[in-house]
């Protein structure tokens, strides 16, 4: 947070951890493309909605005994009473709200305003599992825009391809380290 406070950003995420949230990044500048633990939506997906669960689950922490919960906290669905799941793409019943499409708006507007401008790329600890929703678009987006500048920061694999070789920067380190030399510095 320290690091872009002042800076014009956006965040696209393919974690679920609710972390950025909780780091007090700007919600309207946060596109957690694959959801979210912080919701729910019907385990039937019977309709596109999903609801913040951050009260409810306080409570069942707070109620919860020898690892069970009381019955009347079991969420259910409002609309078909199916029982309620959290809101991650792990199958085809994944939810994409409103609040979904706004981010993802939001992030398309975000990447067409700043096409010819001078921007960072930072790529932090991408997989190999979702190359797709970051890693791809973020070369091809570089390799569009010559002001365009990627950085990726990855303990093991830190790499870039040719066509993006004088735009690139490639860390192979632990993130949390290089992050704390930057705000120190
Ligand atoms: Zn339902």
């Amino acid at each position: 947070m320290e690091l872009v406070k002042d800076k014009d950003y956006f965040v696209l995420t393919t974690n679920v951890d609710h972390q950025f949230q909780l780091a007090g990044f700007d919600k309207k500048r946060l596109f957690y493309t694959q959801g979210d633990y912080g919701l729910w939506q019907c385990s039937k997906a019977c309709h596109d909605k999903t609801y913040d669960n951050e009260d409810v689950v306080r409570q069942m922490v707070a109620e919860q005994k020898d690892m069970k919960i009381p019955t009347e906290l079991v969420p259910k669905c409002p609309v078909c009473g199916a029982p309620m799941t959290m809101n991650l793409r792990c199958d085809n019943s994944f939810v994409q709200d409103d609040g979904w499409y706004a981010a993802s708006n939001r992030y398309d507007e975000f990447i067409l305003c700043h096409k010819e401008l001078h921007i960072l790329f930072l790529e932090l600890g991408v997989g190999a599992n979702t190359p797709v929703i970051i890693k791809y678009p973020f070369w091809k987006m570089t390799a569009k825009n010559p002001q365009a500048v990627y950085v990726c920061i990855n303990k093991q694999e830190a790499y870039a391809p040719r066509e993006i070789v004088d735009s690139a920067l490639c860390i192979e380190s632990d993130i949390s380290e290089i992050l704390k030399d930057i705000v120190s510095d």
